[in-house]
């Protein structure tokens, strides 16, 4: 498997760019047998999910909205706990069918917040798509469930398809995962 450096630190390819594009291609599938024929706005949050939402949303085959929020609760390689301010949001999405579209799922914060934001917005239907979710540290299995999960990973930091450790890693095509 391959490593790759960002600063001082040493992680390892965990899951590679082939294996990431089947898992989207079997989402996005999933999701046109659900929700064909709704009135869906897609919302991917910046910056992480960049990527999984373009190849995502690329395989949408019925007419959909999309559009990105932007909200950072992350600062090296712990969870800050901190939620930051909410921006971007200009999608009406009274009465519609949304899909959340997070790179990650940690402790869940991040949804919860954004989960709040959709149901004063009124949203008719909230469904959440993450490309990564840690079971283990994800807090809120009550209350919002995860309906397309990509890949459920342990409880470690994770960099690469739009992830970053300090601004760095987003390009790599694959997800790697710090070993040192
Ligand atoms: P949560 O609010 O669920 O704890 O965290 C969600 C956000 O924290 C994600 O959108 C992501 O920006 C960041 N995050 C959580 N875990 C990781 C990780 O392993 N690596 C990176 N790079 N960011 C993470």
């Amino acid at each position: 498997m391959r490593e790759t450096r960002i600063h001082e630190k040493t992680f390892r390819e965990m899951i590679t760019e082939e294996v990431i594009a089947e898992r989207i291609k079997q989402l996005a599938l999933q999701i046109n047998n659900d929700l064909s024929g709704k009135d869906v706005v897609f919302i991917g949050i910046l910056n992480g999910a960049f990527l999984f939402a373009a190849d995502l949303f690329r395989q949408i085959d019925f007419p959909a909205r999309i559009s990105f929020v932007k909200l950072a609760s992350y600062k090296g390689t712990s969870s800050s706990g901190t939620i930051k301010e909410l921006i971007g949001w200009n999608e009406d999405i009274n009465n519609k069918t949304v899909v959340v579209i997070e790179d990650i799922v940690d402790t869940g914060n991040t949804l919860e917040r954004i989960v709040d934001e959709l149901v004063i917005r009124k949203a008719a239907e909230i469904k959440i798509a993450a490309l990564l979710y840690k079971p283990d540290a994800y807090k809120y299995k009550e209350t919002i469930s995860l309906d397309y999960i990509g890949f459920e990973i342990p409880n470690d930091f994770v960099v690469g398809f739009g992830l970053d450790y300090d601004g760095l890693g987003r390009n790599l095509p694959s997800v790697y995962t710090l070993i040192q």
